[in-house]
């Protein structure tokens, strides 16, 4: 590091063209602020891609540097998403109580408080909470082409009971 800014300075001094080019560069290409975001207001998310009472609070879209969307998603006890797949796949972390993530072969995913779920690329699959339990969960989405999410048809009792 100290080599590093002795070279800068040396160059500075050499060629004051130098300085001022990568100043300029620097402001131009750095977004040197860090900054607090807060949650957007939480609405009621969409019956045509959630079954049963479930809130959505987005927390930050994509940026010139970064390709993932952030959220919470809040589950009544019962409630679960529609079938959908992720072209870039999806991170769940469980902010609190019971997910259950299920594949479109049959298998049920069970993570509780604290675990992160990661679901792949292309699999198709639902996220619900348990009969008896809200879970809130967190996102961290990747967005290709424009997209994070291709929603499909909804999960119905047998395939939400199916063990
Ligand atoms: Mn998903």
């Amino acid at each position: 590091m100290k080599k590093l800014l002795t070279l800068a300075l040396a160059a500075a001094l050499c060629c004051p063209f130098f300085n001022t080019a990568f100043a300029d560069e620097f402001v131009q290409n750095a977004d040197t602020t860090v900054r607090v975001e807060k949650p957007a207001a939480p609405v009621n998310a969409s019956n045509a891609t959630f079954t049963g009472a479930v809130k959505h609070l987005s927390l930050f879209g994509t940026t010139d540097e970064t390709t993932y969307t952030g959220s919470y998603v809040i589950f009544s006890p019962g409630s679960r998403s529609f079938w959908h797949t992720h072209p870039g796949g999806q991170r769940l972390i469980v902010v609190k109580g019971t997910l259950w993530t299920c594949t479109w072969n049959g298998e049920k995913t069970i993570a509780h408080e604290g675990d992160s779920v990661w679901c792949p690329v292309g699999v198709k699959h639902w996220h619900g909470a348990p009969h008896d339990e809200e879970c809130v969960q967190m996102t961290l989405t990747e967005v290709r082409s424009g997209q994070n999410v291709t929603w499909m048809e909804p999960v119905t009792d047998e395939q939400y009971n199916a063990k």
